[in-house]
């Protein structure tokens, strides 16, 4: 499926904008620079299409893009959060988007949340867990960048983040742990993606 038809599709900076809800959505969230882009460039085997379609402007928008032809699944990037220095205004309205996104859309099958292997997670992270614990959304964490740190270290970071899944209802308790810029747990990422939009 992921070796065929991926397209950007379009950015949507409020829910109206959203396309018609005819296709199962995985969305993808996390910290800004947590490796977002990337990940959707390794799944989709494209170099660049999550970043060619995200300019800065566009940093509140839910970014959509198409796999299979006709279109059998759409993937979400969702805004990524985080910022130090963002605005309450703009947190606010993140919220809000993020929020009515994961309460209202009949097709979303599941949440990827990412999370950056070597700072495990933050406040910002267990927030969007919570978010969508209540929005009772399942998600999958995705620890990124694994290449970064020693296996030692990863284990340890695991082990941590796995235990915080464990009290979130709506959280699988098994990581994916994966390197976009080696390759590593991209396969079976994508299969988990097909498995969760298609059953
Ligand atoms: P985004 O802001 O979440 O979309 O993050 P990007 O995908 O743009 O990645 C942020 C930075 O982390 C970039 O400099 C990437 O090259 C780097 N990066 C992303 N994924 C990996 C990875 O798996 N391994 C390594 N070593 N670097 C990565």
């Amino acid at each position: 499926l992921f070796s065929g038809r991926v397209d950007f599709l379009l950015s949507a900076p409020q829910l109206k904008f959203l396309p018609e809800p005819t296709v199962p959505e995985i969305a993808f969230c996390g910290r800004s620079n947590v490796g977002k882009s990337s990940l959707l460039n390794a799944l989709t085997g494209r170099k660049s299409i999550a970043r060619a379609s995200v300019t800065p402007g566009r940093t509140q928008e839910l970014n959509y893009f198409e796999i299979g032809e006709p279109t059998q699944i759409r993937l979400v990037d969702m805004p990524g959060y985080g910022f130090a220095k963002a605005p309450v205004s703009v947190v606010d309205k993140w919220k809000k988007l993020v929020r009515s996104y994961l309460r209202g859309r009949q097709v979303l099958a599941r949440n990827l949340v990412l999370v950056d292997s070597r700072h495990g997670l933050k406040q910002v992270d267990l927030d969007m867990m919570k978010m969508l614990d209540e929005a009772a959304v399942g998600y999958r964490i995705v620890l990124t960048k694994t290449d970064k740190i020693k296996a030692s270290y990863l284990e340890r970071v695991a082990g941590e983040v796995a235990d915080e899944a464990r009290k979130h209802p709506a959280a699988y308790p098994e990581l994916h742990l994966t390197s976009s810029e080696k390759g590593m747990g991209i396969d079976a990422l994508r299969v988990a993606v097909v498995q969760d939009a298609l059953g």
